[in-house]
């Protein structure tokens, strides 16, 4: 009892300390890069500033990981569908990140084979033109893809994935691209940056900024409710779906939503990631332990940038088209454990379908010291960080250059050094849910920035997403996290209530979700293939 109390108070007295140290030293002296954004983006800029041994903070509005990074398909992928649509330049820059990937956070970036079957009368994925385009997929990462692609026979198909469809199958094509954790991802590269100096702060929005020389920006810490301000000689917009409505921005977006499904592993049984087509569009069933994913829709979206959820369409559409793929296992709503909405920050293009919209990036300075980074991909993060650090180094190069100073800028090193060591990572960070644990909570209040029960719960383990009794799960995290940094009753209550607001909770709980959801999600667990 006294060993758990210690460690309490020594959890608390971290996490505080660790705040109040971040917050007065982001306010002495200008920073050299303020990134605004802890997502995926924003997370890689502030790790590639810090190397170069920039003075760097980072600020975000909610936890970080909350908006996109926390929401995506979870893949590192150069993309076939890109391929098809003549995207060659994206394609090869993602192919050659996610080796990268792979080889800085390898606990992150497992190969995955996908099967992409093909059906007669499909003219939108022809046979021979996809065993074509996994070998071309293959020679962009540099000669050797995570896995060699093949192709497959009907029989070989249908061996592979019982449960698929058989009527007009021909064949399918067999490629790897890389499985992650996207909030995780964002976690251990923000831990990684902090690492080499950099200042990171959750809770606390970017209010606006002036500009009398170096940039003065107006930051609000949500946690204590105080304005105070921060100097900055570069700021970095990395606020994704939010960049168009920050003030100096000038980010043109297309919003566009999608929506993934958790269900049990043992009703749609896949062992390889399957492509199911609709038209041009791709939606996969990926394997994820003991559950399977189901997504994703693209469609255009105008809603709260804050709350994004999943409505009945979103969720039938999903359920349609793996039940017209898997004929035999007639998903239904109530199958779903749980699901995540997110936005694209897709660079605006007001025609043409979403899904034909580009996803490559773009950095832009309208005005001095101040850079736009908007688009791409959670694949190609670390290279968007790089590109935005280059140019701001530039920037400085030419300033020192007037000004007569000679600093060490450092070169990027972040495609060669490892995100953090295997010590760091191992029983806290990975593609699967930790094990469920007071250690692992300590570890995130204490090491990680965790301040809600819903920060553990979705962003740094998932277990909102993967338990299916996450809220019981949720209460338990709520009385550790109470002990850990001394939170009154009301509190607890309150951080469960809040907890209880998310969209896409758990099947069991979730108010949108159907009144027999309960009742099936009580029944015996089908078995994992
Ligand atoms: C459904 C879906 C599936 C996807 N699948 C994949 C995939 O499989 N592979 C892949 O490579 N990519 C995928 N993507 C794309 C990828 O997820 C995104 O490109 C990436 O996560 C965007 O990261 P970001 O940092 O730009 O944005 P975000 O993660 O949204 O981060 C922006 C952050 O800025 C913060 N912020 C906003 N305003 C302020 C402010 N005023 N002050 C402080 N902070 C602020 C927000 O709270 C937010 O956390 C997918 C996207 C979606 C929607």
């Amino acid at each position: 009892m006294h060993g758990v109390t210690r460690a309490a108070e020594a959890g608390q007295l971290r996490a505080t300390e660790q705040r109040r140290a971040a917050l007065r030293s982001i306010q002495e002296g200008p920073v050299d890069v303020l990134v605004i954004g802890g997502g995926v983006v924003g997370a890689g800029v502030a790790r590639d500033a810090a190397m170069r041994g920039l003075r760097v903070g980072l600020v975000e509005q909610h936890d970080f990981a909350f908006g996109t990074s926390s929401r995506s398909s979870r893949l590192l992928h150069g993309g076939l569908r890109y391929l098809a649509q003549g995207r060659v330049g994206l394609v090869r820059e993602a192919s050659v990140e996610k080796k990268v990937i792979h080889h800085i956070a390898p606990h992150l970036a497992e190969p995955l084979p996908f099967i992409f079957p093909t059906y007669r009368g499909n003219r939108d994925w022809v046979l021979w033109q996809l065993k074509i385009g996994v070998k071309l997929y293959d020679l962009f990462c540099g000669g050797r893809n995570l896995g060699k692609s093949t192709w497959l026979r009907r029989s070989e198909v249908l061996q592979r994935v019982p449960d698929l469809g058989a009527a007009g199958l021909k064949g399918a094509v067999r490629y790897y691209d890389g499985f992650t954790n996207d909030a995780r991802l964002t976690l251990d590269t923000l831990r990684s940056a902090a690492k080499g100096g950099a200042t990171v702060l959750n809770y606390c929005r970017f209010k606006d900024a002036s500009r009398p020389g170096d940039w003065v920006c107006e930051l609000e810490d949500r946690l204590a409710q105080s304005i105070f301000r921060v100097r900055a000689r570069a700021v970095v917009n990395a606020t994704g779906p939010w960049a168009e409505g920050l003030p100096h921005s000038r980010v043109k977006l297309r919003l566009t939503k999608g929506v993934h499904l958790v269900v049990e592993r043992g009703r749609v049984p896949v062992t390889e990631t399957v492509v199911m087509t609709q038209g041009e569009r791709i939606l996969f069933a990926i394997p994820w332990g003991e559950r399977t994913l189901l997504g994703t829709t693209d469609t255009d979206y105008r809603g709260p940038l804050d709350d994004v959820r999943a409505d009945a369409t979103d969720v039938s559409y999903v359920l349609q088209v793996t039940n017209q793929f898997f004929p035999t296992v007639k998903l239904v709503e109530a199958d779903v454990i749980s699901l995540w909405a997110g936005l694209r920050p897709l660079v605006a293009d007001a025609g043409g379908k979403p899904s034909d919209i580009s996803r490559a990036h773009e950095i832009h300075n309208p005005e001095p010291g101040w850079w736009d980074v908007a688009g791409g991909k959670l694949t190609t993060y670390r290279l968007m960080g790089e590109q935005t650090v280059d140019h701001i180094v530039q920037g400085f190069i030419g300033l020192q250059f007037l000004q007569g100073l000679h600093g060490e800028i450092g070169r990027c090193r972040t495609a060669e050094e490892p995100l953090l060591a295997a010590a760091e990572t191992s029983g806290v960070s990975g593609i699967l849910p930790p094990e469920f644990s007071r250690a692992v909570v300590e570890h995130y209040v204490a090491r990680e920035w965790a301040v809600h029960v819903d920060d553990v719960m979705v962003r740094r383990t998932s277990w909102h997403y993967y338990l299916r009794d996450a809220a019981a799960r949720a209460q338990q995290v709520a009385v550790w996290m109470a002990e850990l940094l001394s939170w009154t009753e009301a509190q607890r209550a309150a951080e469960i209530a809040r907890y209880s607001q998310i969209g896409s909770c758990p099947a069991t709980q979730k108010p949108e979700c159907s009144a027999d959801a309960k009742q099936r999600h009580d029944r015996p667990h089908a078995p994992v293939v």
